[in-house]
């Protein structure tokens, strides 16, 4: 695999996480290189026969599939993106020998199951004959782009975004300007039309339930709209992104994640606003660069997924069995009897978003409150989170463990009612989630507990947190005996 654009006459681009037609690498260099250019898209029964058969994502990405293919239709009589189910190892060499294309061409995925998929397929194409290019495009710099001054792998954040703000200009952030070249892009061959779908399908086609309570815009149109509106906000974000009842962030992440918007368009708005003093955008581009951070943590340290990014983390004996099953599946329906972390998971499964604050609050809770590992917390994310996102999610996680790459410490455990205190301080938020508890006062929607009225239809707490702080000092005692040693 290599990322050299070669001059073909057919080509294949297939989509993966990149749901869109402006700004593309792998599609830009397909475009320019070849005189007539497909497009596909998988629906990978790898991934999608391990889902619920209701699922937000896969939803969300059947309307943006359905947009993208409108546009390349509306550029190309008779073109769009062709789609099937099943293992993409099989499926794209085949479409590429009956299409007789000489090269696919992809945006790199780092995630290890797509690195391996991709491997195979490579390989497949290999054999006969076909090219397999892959592009930069998910993240600014990617793998090796930013190492230390020893060429090492960076785990620390702020020498890493250092170096990554020293090393940016407008040449990493240039759009792919595919424009000029969409006369490319080449009508369905009639065989090919017999094998494959030249059009959506929808969610039961696929197996899948309908979900028709989406709460975000789709596609590039929905990405489009949500910037516009963040724009307006940016300059305050780095004031109001705290506070889960204000529209604070941007609610970019899932079409960051199925790529419906150009990572370089984002980074670019905010590098020159945050270079002409915006203190909202400088923060907003640290966020972006986290992004980047994470990615390339999962790229050299591939381990993370299923160990502690320090391996003495892996140590540490987590509560397991009934009754810790119990205070697991309470988190997970928003039922701990802590207004803050009820109201949040509440969202989330209601939603599949979560707002950051949120999602660090009920990741400690989970973790240094009831005692749970890590690992399981992480997975209901990954089950229930839209933006869901290997590299972000598993180092958010590690990062509340305080077993990941700069990581709080382990010492360190939010309170989670001086947290809803400080960041929900009139209830809003909670009031929205947790309608049971609607009617109290500011001050007392915090700790319902206290002076409970007698019809509160609400739990009582299931762990009071100072004797769980002295729990999870004393699990995690064999880390700090493994780090003194
Ligand atoms: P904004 O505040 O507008 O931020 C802009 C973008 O920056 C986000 O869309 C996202 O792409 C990126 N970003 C922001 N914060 C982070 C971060 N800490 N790490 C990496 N990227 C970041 N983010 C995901 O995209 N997918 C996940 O699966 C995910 N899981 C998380 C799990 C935990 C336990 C924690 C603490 C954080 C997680 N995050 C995850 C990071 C962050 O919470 C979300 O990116 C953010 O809340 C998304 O909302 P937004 O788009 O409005 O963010």
């Amino acid at each position: 695999m290599n990322s050299t654009t070669p001059l073909v006459d057919n080509a294949l681009v297939w989509f993966r996480r990149d749901l869109r037609c402006t700004d593309h690498a792998a599609f830009y260099h397909a475009l320019k290189s070849a005189r007539k250019v497909w497009c596909v898209f998988v629906f990978d029964n790898h991934i999608l026969d391990k889902l619920p058969r209701q699922d937000r994502r896969v939803q969300f990405i059947l309307n943006s599939l359905t947009e993208l293919d409108f546009a390349l239709k509306k550029h190309q009589q008779g073109s769009g993106v062709l789609t099937q189910y099943g293992d993409p190892a099989m499926l794209i060499p085949a479409l590429a020998k009956q299409l007789r294309v000489q090269t696919v061409f992809v945006n790199r995925d780092d995630e290890p199951y797509s690195l391996k998929r991709d491997e195979q397929v490579c390989g497949h194409l290999n054999e006969a004959g076909i090219g397999f290019h892959s592009f930069k495009d998910t993240v600014v710099f990617e793998r090796e782009e930013i190492l230390t001054a020893n060429q090492t792998p960076y785990s620390v954040f702020t020498p890493y975004k250092n170096n990554w703000l020293k090393k940016i200009n407008d040449f990493y952030l240039k759009a792919y300007s595919v424009e000029p070249y969409l006369h490319h892009l080449a009508a369905i061959p009639s065989n090919v039309a017999t094998s494959w779908l030249n059009r959506i399908p929808n969610a039961n086609e696929i197996g899948f339930d309908a979900c028709d309570d989406l709460k975000l815009p789709w596609g590039m149109s929905g990405a489009k709209m949500l910037l516009a509106d963040f724009l307006s906000r940016m300059d305050n974000y780095d004031t109001q992104r705290d506070y889960p009842a204000v529209k604070g962030p941007s609610y970019l992440s899932t079409h960051l994640r199925f790529g419906t918007i150009s990572i370089r368009n984002l980074a670019h708005i905010a590098w020159h606003k945050a270079e002409q003093g915006s203190n909202g955008a400088k923060t907003w581009l640290s966020e972006l660069i986290w992004r980047d951070f994470y990615h390339q943590i999962l790229w050299h340290h591939p381990h993370v997924v299923t160990h502690a990014f320090k391996r003495d983390y892996d140590k540490i004996q987590w509560a397991t069995g009934t009754h810790a099953n119990a205070l697991f599946l309470a988190w997970c329906q928003g039922m701990t009897g802590f207004p803050l972390v009820d109201a949040a998971m509440r969202q989330l499964n209601q939603t599949g978003y979560m707002h950051n604050r949120l999602r660090m609050v009920t990741a400690s809770f989970c973790i240094k409150d009831l005692g749970i590992d890590w690992r399981r917390g992480e997975a209901y994310f990954a089950e229930k989170l839209l933006d869901f996102d290997l590299a972000a999610n598993n180092g958010g996680w590690q990062w509340a463990a305080s077993s990941g790459c700069d990581a709080q410490p382990y010492f360190r455990i939010f309170n989670p009612v001086n947290q809803s205190q400080k960041f929900d301080p009139q209830g809003h938020f909670i009031r929205r989630y947790v309608p049971e508890l609607a009617a109290l006062s500011n001050k007392a929607i915090h700790t319902p507990w206290i002076n409970r009225p007698a019809n509160l239809d609400y739990p009582a707490p299931i762990v009071q947190h100072d004797e769980a702080r002295t729990t999870t000092l004393a699990r995690y005692a064999v880390v700090k005996s493994a780090l003194d040693a």
